[in-house]
């Protein structure tokens, strides 16, 4: 049996200050005692502090990305040694945002490498990350472009494959996966629960094709794309949806509540 998990994904929101009170109203609202797994992932700025403040709490610290080396002339990226000294349980990778798929800007190719993740890159953060025992939330999915053409499980698939080239099972028992279609991230169109829950289930039957069935089952995969209070229950409650990855909703902490309380 999978625990529910559901993510908050601050992106770039929340100064220390608001970050704080955040989270004091969020603990205030969510029950301690649910059955279900919670990480907020504010702006690495906030980390130490969201930290402090989920000390004494089953609510877990995460990030919104990492770079892949663990030190090094990389000018304004983070490491995970440098998460793992607070505690960071688990990190987002291939948000589409951060693979530069989102909107219209073009990156271009000799920049490509650092600024807009590859599934190479992915790949490499992925490593980075069970190394040092942090669980990455990979996010995969299709741009609205892609799904018209009716290639939404041909690019989930190569991002899936690209993602966990070389890795072996053993390794991958915290491994988290994200449908997030692009055309449903912060546009407040949601996919259809029937949808997500046949997308999910295909990335669950993909994995168990790479690997094998007992990671299949074991491995959690979330929804995002406009998650709130009023389609979480229903989303959550499918049997291949083990939760959501929330953005512009976890950044209102009674709201957030609402949806944890949903799983
Ligand atoms: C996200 O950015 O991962 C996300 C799902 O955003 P939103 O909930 O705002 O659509």
């Amino acid at each position: 049996m999978r625990t529910k998990l559901v993510a908050g994904n601050w992106k770039m929101n929340n100064t220390v200050a608001q970050a704080a009170a955040a989270v004091e109203t969020f603990v205030q609202h969510v029950d301690a005692k649910a059955n279900v797994d919670v990480v907020i992932c504010p702006p690495y700025l906030a980390i130490p502090k969201v930290r402090e403040l989920l000390r004494n709490t089953h609510i877990k610290v995460g990030a919104q990305n990492v770079f892949w080396n663990e030190q090094g002339a990389f000018t304004g990226f983070v490491s995970p040694k440098m998460l793992d000294e607070f505690c960071v349980s688990h990190v987002i990778v291939g948000h589409s945002e951060t693979r530069g798929r989102f909107g219209k800007l073009e990156t271009p190719e000799s920049t490509l490498g650092y600024f807009a993740e590859t599934d190479e890159t992915v790949n490499l953060k992925i490593r980075a990350l069970l190394f040092r025992a942090m669980s990455p939330i990979l996010c995969v999915g299709e741009t609205l472009a892609e799904r018209q053409a009716g290639e939404t499980e041909r690019v989930i698939q190569s991002q899936l494959e690209g993602a966990m080239k070389g890795l072996d099972a053993s390794e991958l028992f915290t491994f988290v996966v994200a449908y997030e279609p692009v055309w449903a991230i912060g546009t407040g169109v949601t996919c259809d629960t029937a949808e997500a829950e046949r997308v999910c289930k295909f990335i669950r039957t993909r994995i168990g094709a790479m690997y094998d069935d007992e990671l299949a089952r074991q491995v959690r995969i979330l929804y995002g794309g406009s998650v709130k209070s009023t389609n979480a229950r229903e989303l959550f409650s499918q049997p291949n949806i083990d939760g959501g990855l929330v953005g512009g909703a976890s950044l209102d902490p009674q709201e957030f509540s609402l949806i944890v309380m949903s799983a």
